[in-house]
């Protein structure tokens, strides 16, 4: 089979995915196999190339996968061949330690990432449990399906840990993949939000989309936030955001790593008045099921531009520049 697989961690400028013919792997005991269509690309993916994560080496990256259920392994009982799947950022969670116990699965001791500790959907096929795979809702094309599995059931938990309720104003700083869903939900819910973006295109994608303000990173809103959440790969959003809370708000940190130092924050202006800031590590399973039976009936309706597996560095690179509107997705061909 075809896959873009990353042997050396390198800037994505030195297109460090390189095509390899791997053989098709066999499903285990409880796995299914999943013969991919597509795959959404993902700022995780620019962090495990450039280094920041550390995924074993060599690795197929990607974990929005969307495809079908091309053979079972022994005893799988949730799906039947042909059935369309999604496998998402939970490759698996030891399902033993207290974190697991409590539905906290995210924060498992052993949590293992799809395309960072198992080899993910940058490929012709992949392996996966059957309970760490999902049904598709019928209403999604297999594009659009994609980026629900990360941008959106990732920036869905986002949206549950800020608290946001009913009424109330919602900042998203960066308008990539995952904002572009979450104002969709936001909307749904009832909360004005507001967006701060560099980019004039995503601003214009922002309101389209239900903002009822878009500014850049330093701008003032026309109200205080009573909830935000930071997308950006950078460190100098962070004390932005907080100035701009509301007393009592708080603000979510939706990536995995940042590409460099929050600035020191000053207590009275960033932290004062019970101002929080929390960190969003993984998903569950739960949120991903949760997320995607929200996404149908909203309907979400996710911007989506493709590309071909070959093209996984340019993609990439495209997506480090903060130019692709919405979210991208490899198309594997046959
Ligand atoms: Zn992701
Ligand atoms: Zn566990």
């Amino acid at each position: 089979m075809k896959a873009m697989v990353l042997n050396e961690i390198m800037p994505v400028e030195s297109e460090p995915l390189q095509v390899k013919d791997l053989p098709e792997p066999v499903p285990s005991q409880g796995e299914i196999l999943v013969k991919v269509s597509v795959c959404g690309i993902c700022h995780t993916e620019l962090d495990e190339m450039e280094g920041r994560l550390q995924p074993s080496l060599p690795m197929v990256l990607g974990h929005q996968v969307v495809g079908r259920v091309a053979a079972l392994g022994s005893g799988v009982q949730r799906f039947r061949l042909g059935d369309r799947v999604g496998i998402a950022w939970i490759y698996s969670a030891c399902g033993k330690c207290h974190f697991c116990k409590e539905g906290n699965e995210n924060l498992c001791f052993d949590f293992k990432g799809t395309g960072c500790h198992a080899n993910g959907g940058y490929a012709q096929y992949m392996v996966v449990n059957e309970h760490f795979a999902y049904p598709i809702p019928e209403r999604f094309s297999d594009a659009q399906a994609a980026p629900l599995l990360c941008a959106g059931a990732i920036g869905y938990r986002d949206l549950l840990l800020s608290g946001i309720k009913k009424g109330q104003t919602l900042g998203l700083f960066g308008f990539g993949a995952s904002a572009h869903i979450v104002i969709q939900i936001a909307t749904y819910w009832g909360c004005e939000v507001f967006v701060f973006t560099r980019s004039e295109a995503h601003r214009d994608l922002a309101k389209r989309l239900g903002a009822s303000w878009a500014g850049g990173p330093g701008d003032h809103p026309p109200r205080k936030l009573h909830a935000a959440i930071d997308f950006t790969p950078v460190g100098e959003t962070v004390p932005k955001a907080l100035k701009i809370l509301e007393k009592g708000g708080r603000l979510i940190l939706a990536v995995i790593r940042k590409r460099d130092l929050i600035p020191p924050l000053d207590y009275s202006q960033h932290l004062w008045d019970e101002k929080e800031m929390k960190s969003v590590a993984n998903l569950t399973r739960k949120d991903a099921e949760d997320f995607l039976s929200l996404a149908a009936e909203i309907p979400i309706v996710p911007e989506v531009e493709e590309f071909q597996l070959e093209e996984a560095n340019r993609a990439l690179l495209l997506l480090k520049q903060g130019k692709i509107q919405g979210a991208a997705v490899l198309r594997m061909g046959d």
